[in-house]
């Protein structure tokens, strides 16, 4: 076969063009680095794209009573103070001028009266701090990054798979990728990479993200000697759509909830009264809230209380009570639980939850307007990947940085809504300044071992060239039905270990999986070699949670129900490959200092927020 590539030179390499990609790269090049930006999808594809609710920055414009301090307070209580508070201080402080920033470029937030950014109210954020554009912010984020980007100079690279990063004396030095459409291969030479790959959740078969999601930076960064941390916690959102299969896992926002939307099993009642935790317990005490008029009024202004309805606990809490319903045998028909917002009139739900109305028409012949949704929780957000310096975002690896959802460390235990997109363009902006510094201080390019890149085409030739072997797609669904099943939201020794045992069962099966047709657009090909990286990230997953003898934002263990803050409350997991196999142990973040622990409610910290 034809091993032939090209070759590539560049300061800064951005594997990744989403939110955090993007910022990385106007920032690189703004600092004098010559570019270039690697894309396994289109540029404008990513999953940023996707992001609707908002980005979370204390602008104070809907509240004055907001600040960065609060954010930050907001932000380590959600993460169950498992967040690098570091990093949560930096966000905190930085992310409103990223907002501005955004604004001068030319993003078109929506307004207050005033004329100043609105911002939304969004689970876990205690005041309005959501800055957004309609439901479609990261649609708008991704095309003012863009815009900018191709400015400011990068050269991009659409639809190239990045395969292998390559080290010299420690130091990253490059990375190998072949062209998605036409098979061809491409080594890049490179003074620092900026790893901005995105998440995971394709590792599970009910998930909200789209197929790019197969967690390869996760794995790029471990196979090259990286730390990663905290890879037990992944968030799942309550509300996915169920029906019909193919549109499985995709999001149902939380609005339709905000706006009224009852949850009910399949005998027709309103089961999330039977999951208030004990510390919401109070707020349920009396039986006015159980009707469905109570929050009918509520939802219609005629009646002003702070009090909520219970389809509005927090992610973790209505997720698991679905599953639980389920579990019982009073799931809706096709597994999950009705979410209905019929009651209201037909022309308000157009208006405030266009999205949600199209969506549900389009995808599933179902008129929200006249009937009930069906709905179940969906692999959201991984929490947990690459660990990095607070300061500079460069991993363990020198001369490999990261940012955005490939990165661990703001979020700790549990994200809140919000802080992803906040998290991309003030991180990736950090990410971007240091990868460019770095490689300014590396001399000439490395020249890449002749062995190395040959061992890596060859390996990735073999799908093709095999004349025997399994179709990897099966080998794919069989993973992601067994991360599902064992490593979801409710997990259990027994389970985690099983899934550890089956995984090792999945990779010999991933390694003689075959690819005939050839290398011009050959998705089975593609899908061949996501594989290794897939069970990788999905062993770092359950043996993190295996590992991890409690339950705490999104890391919930059947057999250790409670948080134990004596043995965990301050222990982060932390894993690295060392002589090909998977070391595990835990590490803890620098003591916080007096004037930011008192800036905390240490009294909250098991209450739950989204
Ligand atoms: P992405 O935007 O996913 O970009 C990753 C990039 O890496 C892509 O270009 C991809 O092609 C590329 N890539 C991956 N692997 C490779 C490889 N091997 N080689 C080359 N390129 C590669 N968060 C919020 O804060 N607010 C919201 O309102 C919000 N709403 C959401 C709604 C939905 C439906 C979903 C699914 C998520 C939402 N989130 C929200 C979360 C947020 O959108 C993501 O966490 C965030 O966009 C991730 O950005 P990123 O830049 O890290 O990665």
């Amino acid at each position: 076969m034809d091993k032939s590539y090209s070759e590539w030179d560049f300061d800064v390499v951005v594997i990744g063009a989403g939110g955090a990609g993007l910022r990385a790269a106007i920032e690189a090049s703004s600092n004098g680095a010559k570019v270039g930006m690697i894309s396994k999808s289109m540029l404008g594809k990513a999953h940023t794209v996707m992001a609707e609710g908002g980005a979370a920055a204390a602008l104070a414009n809907k509240d004055h009573r907001d600040s960065w301090k609060i954010h930050f307070r907001d932000t380590m209580k959600g993460g169950k103070y498992l967040s690098d508070w570091r990093m949560a201080k930096v966000h905190a402080q930085q992310a409103p001028d990223r907002i501005r920033e955004l604004e001068q470029w030319g993003a078109v937030f929506d307004r207050t009266p005033e004329g100043k950014t609105s911002q939304r109210n969004f689970g876990g954020h205690t005041y309005p701090r959501l800055a957004h554009i309609g439901d479609a912010t990261g649609l708008e984020l991704i095309r003012t990054l863009q815009q900018r980007g191709i400015h400011t100079g990068m050269e991009v690279f659409m639809e190239y798979t990045v395969r292998h990063l390559f080290k010299k004396d420690g130091r990253v030095v490059g990375c190998f990728a072949y062209n998605r459409s036409d098979g061809s291969l491409h080594l890049f030479r490179a003074k620092s990479i900026v790893l901005a790959t995105g998440g995971i959740t394709r590792c599970w078969e009910v998930c909200s993200g789209s197929w790019e999601y197969t967690g390869e930076g996760h794995a790029l960064a471990y196979w090259t000697g990286a730390e990663m941390g905290d890879m037990e916690f992944v968030q799942f959102h309550p509300t996915g759509m169920i029906w019909p299969p193919s549109v499985k896992g995709i999001l149902v926002t939380e609005g339709v909830r905000g706006e009224g939307g009852m949850l009910t099993n399949s005998e027709g009642k309103r089961f999330m009264f039977d999951y208030v935790p004990e510390m919401y317990r109070e707020e349920f005490a009396d039986t006015e809230v159980e009707s469905s008029e109570w929050v009918k009024e509520v939802v219609s202004g005629k009646l002003a209380t702070k009090r909520r309805p219970p389809e509005l606990l927090t992610r973790d809490v209505v997720a698991k009570a679905i599953n639980s319903e389920k579990a019982e045998g009073r799931a809706s028909e096709h597994g999950g639980a009705y979410l209905d917002i019929s009651w209201r009139k037909s022309e308000e739900i157009k208006k405030k939850l266009p999205g949600m109305y199209h969506q549900f028409m389009e995808l599933a012949a179902v008129d929200i307007t006249k009937e009930p949704m069906e709905v179940g929780p969906t692999a959201h957000y991984v929490m947990g990947g690459v660990r990095v310096d607070p300061i500079t975002q460069e991993t363990s690896v020198p001369g490999l940085f990261a940012a955005g959802e490939a990165a661990t460390g703001l979020h700790g235990a549990n994200r809140l809504g919000g802080n992803s997109l906040s998290d991309l363009i003030t991180f990736g902006k950090i990410a971007g300044e240091h990868a460019a510094m770095s490689a300014s201080q590396v001399g000439s390019f490395e020249e890449i071992d002749e062995e190395e890149i040959d061992t890596v085409i060859t390996e990735m030739l073999e799908p093709l060239g095999r004349e025997e072997g399994e179709n990897p797609a099966k080998v794919v669904e069989d993973l992601r039905v067994m991360m599902q099943n064992k490593v979801g939201i409710i997990r259990t020794r027994e389970l985690l270990e099983e899934a550890l045992d089956d995984l090792d069962d999945l990779e010999v099966r991933g390694k003689n999986t075959m690819s005939p047709g050839g290398r011009v657009y050959n998705p089975g090909w593609h899908q061949a070699l996501e594989i290794a990286a897939m069970i990788d990230v999905s062993r770092m997953c359950a043996l993190s949670a295996l590992m991890r003898e409690e339950s705490r934002g999104g890391h919930t263990r059947d057999d250790f129900p409670s948080p134990d803050n004596s043995k965990w409350g301050n222990l982060n997991s932390r894993i690295k490959q060392v002589d090909g196999k998977m070391e595990f142990d835990y590490t803890s973040y620098p003591p916080i200092p007096d004037d930011l622990r008192n800036l905390l409610d240490s009294e909250d910290l098991m209450e739950e927020e989204e």
